[in-house]
């Protein structure tokens, strides 16, 4: 039953072959079982999940239908839960029960979909390794001496195991493209303004998108489904219609024009990624595509832009945890001032503070115009590169990561090592467009990703593509030893 995509197991519920209740059970079983080898989850939801199961199964017993209706999955732990600890995978708000529910998760839950839990992440949705949560690593299910990718590791490494169907996550330079690359997984950014931030616990919010992360294109299409839409509580919410994303899989792409950047082949890139970014081409090719080269010639400056601008938002962002509203306090404080900082001291990691610390510098006066405006106006050239691709190309292809997964460790002395390691993924966020990462193949039996990238509200677009490859190559089914 495990095996099953959101996809057959809509269909599955449809034909009366199972319940989601005995779905439930099972999964709950399983996670219980295998988790402990990932600790994908920091918090499990078993009576939550039975009763929104029982209370799906009765709504198909009253005739209604849906594609989510009865179907689990888990939110990553930053989107608001209410009643239930959403920790951001921070000791900061570890005793931090939302109040109110993200409007993901509500647009979700009226679907009838059934959380299992929710899921690790790295702290505050900084990292891509998945190795910065207060909760420990997240293992990578295809091996498990390396990270499963990051911030959004815990949904992905739960998905790729076969612990449930899809799951929540975000994205704000690659967390939800890099961790379904590491782990055979299909994980859609979507464009910015597409999902309600609302309720999402904020990393760097003129970067941060929610999306789906799942075994198939296909599947990605269902839960961004109930996902996307206007959400007046969200000022940077896209009053644009949803279109139905199930319809737009099978188009045909002949004709379809591909741009592969040639940026994306440089030194940094392990040439057995850019061999398997080349086959898949061809198996487009082979659908009908047609190939082009184009340029992005101001990539190269997209990692220091990004890693001023995220911090810099994380900076004020990260200033409402002070200990007096939420999160965590320290004991015992002598003044206003020692609350403060022994309270953010305790309660964030290395990598927050040190994320803090740049952002704050960056924005300070004097530093301001040197760093913070420059990277802006970094961000307009992305841009516009990008917008110049989109005149000669429907779609642009490229190597989701550099690398495949990294051992556990091997990148924590280096920080920036770490951040390079983001080169393919950031550029969408700077720009604000949707993204795809879909699975091409292996090196070292380790999962690669090929990423695809297509003009605002394109979503459609872009899982099209994907699911059509998906049809003629079988890396996405692949199942990692054990699971
Ligand atoms: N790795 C990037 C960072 O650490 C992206 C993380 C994310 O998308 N949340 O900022």
């Amino acid at each position: 039953m495990h095996h099953m995509t959101l996809a057959e197991i809509a269909r599955g519920l449809a034909d009366k072959k199972f319940s989601s209740e005995e779905l439930t059970q099972v999964l709950l079983a399983r996670i219980a079982q295998l988790d402990p080898q990932l600790n994908s989850f920091i918090s499990l939801t078993e009576e939550l999940a039975l009763g929104q199961a029982k209370a799906a199964d009765a709504r198909r017993a009253n005739g209604e239908t849906g594609a989510l209706l009865g179907a689990p999955i888990a939110h990553k732990d930053l989107f608001c839960t209410q009643g239930i600890r959403t920790s951001c995978g921070s000791k900061m708000l570890d005793n931090f029960k939302a109040p109110y529910d993200a409007t993901v998760v509500a647009k979700l839950a009226a679907a009838g979909t059934v959380t299992l839990g929710k899921t690790n992440m790295d702290e505050f949705a900084m990292g891509s390794a998945n190795e910065s949560s207060y909760y420990g690593a997240v293992k990578n299910p295809w091996n498990l001496e390396h990270v499963p990718g990051g911030s959004s590791g815990g949904s992905a490494a739960a998905v790729a195991a076969r612990l449930l169907p899809a799951a929540t996550a975000t994205d704000t330079g690659g967390s939800i493209r890099q961790p379904a690359a590491f782990t055979n997984l299909t994980g859609l950014k979507p464009t910015y303004g597409r999902v309600s931030r609302w309720g999402m616990i904020a990393y760097a919010s003129s970067l941060d998108q929610g999306g789906p992360l799942a075994r198939t294109a296909e599947d990605c299409a269902i839960l961004l489904q109930g996902m996307a839409g206007f959400d007046p509580n969200d000022s940077t919410s896209i009053d644009e219609p949803v279109p139905d994303y199930s319809a737009s899989l099978n188009g045909s792409l002949q004709g379809l024009r591909i741009g592969v950047p040639k940026e994306y082949f440089s030194a940094g890139l392990d040439p057995r990624i850019a061999e398997l970014v080349h086959n898949s081409v061809k198996e487009l090719e082979k659908l009908g595509a047609v190939i082009k080269e184009i340029s992005l010639p101001n990539m190269q400056h997209a990692i220091p832009a990004y890693y001023v601008i995220a911090p810099a938002e994380a900076s004020s962002n990260l200033s409402r945890f002070d200990g007096v509203r939420f999160g965590h306090r320290c004991e015992n404080p002598e003044n206003l001032v020692d609350l403060y900082k022994r309270s953010r001291g305790e309660g964030f990691g290395a990598e927050v503070q040190r994320r803090i610390m740049v952002g704050a510098y960056a924005l300070s006066a004097g530093y301001y115009d040197a760093y913070y405006l420059k990277a802006q106006k970094i961000r307009r050239l992305v841009k516009n590169d990008f917008m110049a691709a989109f005149n000669e190309v429907d779609i642009i292809l490229g190597p989701t990561t550099p690398n495949p997964a990294w051992k556990l460790g091997a990148k924590n002395s280096d920080p920036i090592a770490e951040y390079l390691e983001d080169v393919y993924t950031i550029t969408a966020n700077l720009a604000g467009l949707p993204g795809l990462s879909m699975p091409a193949g292996f090196v070292d039996g380790l999962p690669v990703g090929v990423q695809l990238l297509a003009p605002y509200f394109q979503e459609g677009r872009l899982l099209n593509v994907a699911h059509q490859y998906q049809l003629n190559t079988d890396w996405h089914t692949r199942t990692p030893t054990g699971f």
